[in-house]
């Protein structure tokens, strides 16, 4: 059998396809999703520990920033939760940030260096001590190595200082409800995949093949994707530590420490409390040194989530530029997901990704 479409991968963002292209076509598309794990959801599974579910990937959403998220989620629940987070420094003095970052962005529009890290380019006007607390404030450092403009203009700063308003996600629900009637084979990781013949062929881990007009990869980078995607996109790692008290404890906010590789911490019920939400280096110090106990539990990911590497001069490209041709990178081949977004880090992100290419992935299935 030739599919219509097959989709590599159950995340937010296959998931959200899958169902957009099941509504749009009225059930006359042959889909297939092939997924590595058990489960749907992705990155966004969500675990029961001592009686409350937690978030082993993703956390929040963003009032202002996700709109897709939060209707999805109000039909989920119409009693949104919402609060405004609060932060507490531990051990050094916040930087002003906002402040830091309006000159940066001024320096950086009066003479743009194309090829340098962010690292590099905030070292250009501030001291090395000011950057570590500039990383401090923040509380991550998903953006050191990536792309100036990126993270200048796209990163989104606000979202991790005092103020911004968030609301309460029920990951596993959403994701569940969005698979509903998808034909998705789980346990089938898909390993290579090639066009012959006027169609895709995909081999599974398994020894399975699959064959369709059209294939997505959706929220990861495959290896048969062309190189000049593997050179732009990065993953890196993040860690999420949890820990359950007999007692009732008391953090109140979310706090951000600069001596421990623990990173940020924040309250979850009032017995338990993420002793640990970190990433790059910090996540992997973090992992080495800290087991699963009976009342504690680390769940690190290698790839947590992505960054672009600096745009350089010689690919004479803008990044908008970059992601049309890497969501469309063959004709009958297309990539959605949170990694090639221009909200990477957020799941908003893996859906903005299907939106963007939505248009043309139809009119290539109705030709
Ligand atoms: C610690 C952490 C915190 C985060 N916090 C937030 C947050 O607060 N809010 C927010 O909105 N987002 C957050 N995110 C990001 C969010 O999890 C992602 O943006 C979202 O999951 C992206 O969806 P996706 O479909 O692009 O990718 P994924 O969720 O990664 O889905 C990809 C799917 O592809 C499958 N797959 C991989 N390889 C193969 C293969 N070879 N063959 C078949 N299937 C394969 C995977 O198993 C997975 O199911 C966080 C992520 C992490 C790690």
């Amino acid at each position: 059998m030739i599919y219509d479409v097959i989709i590599l991968g159950a995340g937010p963002s296959g998931l959200y396809l899958a169902q957009k292209l099941r509504q749009q076509f009225n059930h006359h598309l042959t889909i297939l999703i092939l997924e590595k794990n058990g489960y749907v959801g992705g990155r966004t599974r969500q675990i029961d520990f001592f009686g409350e579910l937690i978030n082993t990937g993703a956390g929040v959403g963003r009032v202002k920033k996700d709109h897709h998220l939060l209707s999805m989620q109000k039909r989920l629940d119409r009693d949104i939760h919402k609060w405004r987070s609060r932060i507490g420094y531990d051990g050094f003095l916040p930087v002003p940030m906002k402040r830091i970052l309006r000159r940066l962005q001024k320096m950086y529009r009066r003479d743009v260096h194309r090829s340098l890290t962010f690292q590099q380019f905030f070292l250009l006007y501030y001291s090395i001590e000011e950057w570590k607390r500039f990383c401090w404030t923040n509380g991550y450092t998903d953006f050191v190595d990536a792309d100036i403009e990126d993270t200048l203009f796209d990163y989104g700063f606000e979202d991790n200082l005092p103020g911004a308003e968030f609301f309460r996600v029920e990951w596993n629900k959403m994701m569940e409800k969005l698979a509903e009637g998808l034909d998705i084979r789980f346990h089938h990781e898909s390993r290579v995949f090639r066009y012959h013949n006027k169609c895709y062929t995909v081999e599974t881990m398994n020894g399975n093949r699959y064959r369709a007009r059209v294939l997505v990869v959706a929220g990861f980078l495959h290896p048969s994707l062309p190189s000049f995607i593997h050179e732009q996109i990065r993953p890196q790692p993040f860690l999420r530590a949890y820990r359950h008290f007999k007692k009732a404890v008391q953090l109140h906010e979310p706090v951000i420490h600069n001596r421990s590789e623990s990173q940020k911490q924040i309250q979850v019920t009032d017995h338990i409390i993420m002793t640990a939400y970190c990433d790059n280096d910090n996540a992997r110090h973090y992992v080495k040194r800290h087991k699963n106990t009976d009342h504690s539990v680390v769940f690190y990911r290698e790839i947590g989530t992505h960054y672009y590497r600096p745009l350089s001069v010689t690919m004479m490209m803008t990044r908008t530029e970059f992601i049309d041709k890497a969501q469309n990178p063959e004709p009958n081949l297309f990539v959605i997901g949170e990694m090639i977004s221009q909200n990477q880090g957020w799941t908003e992100g893996a859906f903005d990704s299907v939106h963007r290419i939505y248009r043309k992935l139809c009119s290539v299935l109705s030709s």
